[in-house]
C-alpha cells in the first residue's frame, strides 16, 4: 500500500511516541526511520566502544558557522536519541511557558500555556514509566496525577550529598527517571541498576526508549507500518504549494515516493529544519514553510557543562543519575537572573577519560585516571541558552549542513559552576571541580548536539515562527512537525518529555481532524 493517512518521519522521542498514540486509532500510519534496530550487542555497555570509538554517533559531517567540520552527537536508530539518553524525564517549568528575563535578554513565552500540556505531560510519564516523588523540588510545576513509580532510590553517597545539599539549605530532589526498575522485587526487574545508561543503549530494553515504549508498542497493531533505513530526502507538494503530497525517500539504493493524508516531520531539529530546506520549490524558493524565513533560525541545545568534583571517599555509586537541585533555576537570593538546573550525570569511568584533556592535565598527574574514576561524583550543570535569529541551521548547495551558534547566558553559566564550586568543602569534596566533556563535545561545542531545539518554531504570528499553536505549518495544511524544532525556548531542564508530551498533544488534534474528515467524506 502506497497511500497512508499518516506519514511520520523519524522515530525518536517525537515521532515514536506520536506513532503509539496513533496506531490506537486504527488509521493506516506510515513510520519512515534513516537507521535501522540499534544492534544488541556486549558493546551496548563497553565504555570503550560507546564513549572512545563512537560506535552509535553518526558518521554525518556537518560544519560549524566558521566552515570547520565536525562529528554530530546524533544517533539514527529506530528511537533515535532516546536510545542513549540518560531518561531524565523532565517536565518544563510552568514559567517557562510564558517570558523569562535572563542574563542575556528574555525567554519567549510559548503559544500555549502549561495548563494546555499538563495532561499531557502526565501521560507521557505514564507512557515512558516515569519515577519520581513529587512535592520535593520547590520548582516543579502542577501535576494532576502522581508519578506512575517511585523515586529511584538514591545509593549511599549520592544520598550523603542531597544530605549535604539539604544541610545547605538547599532542596534537593530524586530526579525523575525513565528506567523500569522494580525496586521491591528485583527478581523480575527489567532494569538491573548498572553503570552504563546515561549515553549508552540499555542492552536489556530496559530504558524507557522512544523504541521500546514508542515504536514496539506501535507495531503491535496492524496498521502501523516501520521502514527503516529508509530516509526522507525531499517533500513535495501540489502545484499551489499548499499541501504535501509526497515524502521522496531513499530505501536500498533506490528513490521511492509515499503518500499520504498527514505528513509529520520528527527528525530531530537540525535534520528538520534539513528536509524544509531541502525541499525549496516555486512555490516555497526558501525551503518548505520558509516564507518568513524562520527554518532553522533559533537553534538552542543548552548552555551546559558537565562537571567531575572528586569525593574525599571514593564513591562506589553504580547508577548516579538520581539527584537533582532546582534552587538556581529561576532568580534567587543568590543571584537576580535565572542560572539553571544541577543534576547528576552517569558515572565516569576511566575509559571514558581518554582523550579528555581537562581530565588528564588538571588531574592525572597527581591522580590516576582509575582513581579519578573512584573519586568522581560527576554533576551536569544546565543553563538555558536563548534564542536567537542568527544561530541556526542552514543548507547549502551541495547539501552541506551547517549549524552557526554563539553561546549565550555564559554568565549565567559560570555563576551556576561558581555556586556549585563554593559548596564543594561541605559536600565532602576536593574543592576543585573539572569540566569534563562526558557527550558535550567541549572541542567543538556543538557537536553535542544532544539537546538540539529550535528550528522550527510554533508560534501565533506567521512572520515569526514556521508552526501554528498545533504544530502545524502557518504555510502548508498537510505538514506538522513534533521533534524538538518547535521549542520556541527551551528552559533549562532536559527537553525529552516535554517532545513526548507535545506529540500525544499534536496526536490528539490529529485524530480530530482525520475523524472529522471521515465523517464529513461519510456525509457528502
Ligand atoms: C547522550 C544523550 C543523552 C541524553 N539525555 C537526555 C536525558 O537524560 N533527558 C532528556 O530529556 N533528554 C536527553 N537527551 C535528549 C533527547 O534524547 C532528545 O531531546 C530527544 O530524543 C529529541 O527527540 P526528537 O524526536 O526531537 O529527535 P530524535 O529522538 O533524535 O529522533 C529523530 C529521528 O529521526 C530520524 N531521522 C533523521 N533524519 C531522518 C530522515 N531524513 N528520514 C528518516 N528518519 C530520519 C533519526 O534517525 C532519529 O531516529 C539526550 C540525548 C543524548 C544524545
Ligand atoms: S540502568 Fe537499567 S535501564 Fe539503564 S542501561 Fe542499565 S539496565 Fe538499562
Amino acid at each position: 500500500m502506497d497511500r497512508y493517512d499518516v506519514i511520520i518521519i523519524g522515530s525518536g522521542a517525537g515521532g515514536g511516541t506520536l506513532a503509539r498514540r496513533l496506531a490506537l486509532t486504527g488509521m493506516q500510519i506510515l513510520l519512515l526511520e534513516r537507521g535501522d534496530w540499534l544492534p544488541r550487542e556486549p558493546q551496548n555497555w563497553l565504555s570503550e566502544d560507546v564513549f572512545v570509538e563512537n560506535r552509535y554517533v553518526s558518521p554525518d559531517t556537518w560544519y560549524d558557522g566558521d566552515g570547520k567540520p565536525f562529528q554530530p552527537q546524533v544517533h539514527y536508530f529506530v528511537g533515535g536519541a532516546t536510545k542513549l539518553y540518560g531518561a531524565a524525564l523532565y517536565r518544563l517549568r510552568e514559567r517557562d511557558f510564558g517570558e523569562v528575563r535572563h542574563h542575556d535578554g528574555i525567554s519567549p513565552a510559548w503559544p500555549i500555556g502549561y495548563d494546555e500540556m499538563e495532561p499531557y505531560y502526565t501521560k507521557a510519564e505514564h507512557y515512558y514509566n516515569v519515577h519520581g516523588a513529587r512535592g520535593e523540588d520547590p520548582t516543579e510545576p502542577p501535576a494532576s496525577a502522581d508519578y506512575p513509580f517511585p523515586a529511584v532510590s538514591h545509593e549511599p553517597r549520592i544520598q550523603q550529598l542531597s544530605d549535604d545539599f539539604a544541610g545547605a539549605g538547599l532542596h534537593p530532589f530524586h530526579a525523575p527517571c525513565g528506567i523500569m526498575l522494580d525496586e521491591a522485587n528485583m527478581a523480575y526487574s527489567a532494569c538491573v541498576r548498572c553503570q552504563d545508561c546515561d549515553g549508552f543503549p540499555c542492552l536489556v530494553h530496559a530504558k524507557s526508549d522512544a523504541e521500546v515504549l514508542g515504536v514496539r508498542p506501535a507495531l503491535e497493531h496492524p496498521n502501523v507500518t516501520l521502514l527503516r533505513n529508509t530516509q526522507a530526502v525531499r517533500l513535495v507538494t501540489n502545484a499551489a504549494g499548499t499541501e504535501v503530497t509526497g515524502v521522496v525517500a531513499v530505501r536500498e539504493g533506490g528513490q521511492e515516493t509515499f503518500e499520504a493524508d498527514i505528513v509529520v516531520l520528527s527528525c530531530g531539529a537540525a535534520n528538520s529544519a534539513r528536509l524544509l530546506l531541502a525541499s525549496a520549490n516555486d512555490q516555497h524558493p526558501n525551503g518548505l514553510a520558509n516564507g518568513s524565513d524562520q527554518v532553522g533560525r533559533n537553534y538552542m541545545f543548552h548552555n551546559s557543562v558537565a562537571v567531575l568534583a572528586l569525593s574525599r571517599d571514593e564513591n562506589p555509586t553504580v547508577f548516579q543519575k538520581t539527584l537533582g537541585v532546582n534552587d538556581f533555576y529561576f532568580e534567587s537570593d543568590a543571584w537576580e537572573y535565572p542560572m539553571g538546573n544541577i543534576q547528576m550525570i552517569g558515572k565516569s569511568q576511566a575509559p571514558m577519560f581518554r582523550g579528555e584533556k581537562p581530565i588528564q592535565t588538571a588531574l592525572a598527574p597527581t591522580w590516576s585516571l582509575e582513581q579519578v574514576a573512584r573519586h568522581a561524583v560527576d554533576f551536569w550543570l544546565s543553563t538555558e541558552d536563548l534564542p536567537m535569529p542568527e544561530n541556526r541551521v542552514t543548507l547549502d548547495r551541495d547539501g552541506r549542513l551547517t549549524i552557526a551558534y554563539t553561546a549565550t547566558n555564559e554568565e549565567p553559566k559560570k555563576q551556576l559552576f561558581k555556586q556549585l564550586k563554593s559548596m564543594l568543602k561541605h559536600l565532602g569534596m576536593h574543592d576543585d571541580l573539572s569540566p569534563r566533556h562526558a557527550y558535550l563535545k567541549n572541542d567543538i561545542p556543538v557537536a553535542g548536539c544532544a539537546h538540539q531545539a529550535g528550528t522550527c518554531r510554533f508560534g501565533t504570528d506567521p512572520a515569526t515562527s514556521v508552526l501554528n499553536a498545533d504544530c502545524r505549518a502557518h504555510e502548508l495544511d498537510n505538514l506538522y512537525v513534533v521533534d524538538t524544532s518547535f521549542f520556541p525556548s527551551i528552559g533549562a531542564v532536559n527537553p525529552a518529555l516535554t517532545a513526548m508530551a507535545n506529540a500525544l498533544r499534536v496526536g490528539d488534534h490529529l485524530e480530530h481532524r482525520l475523524d472529522a474528515q471521515a465523517s464529513s467524506g461519510a456525509a457528502t
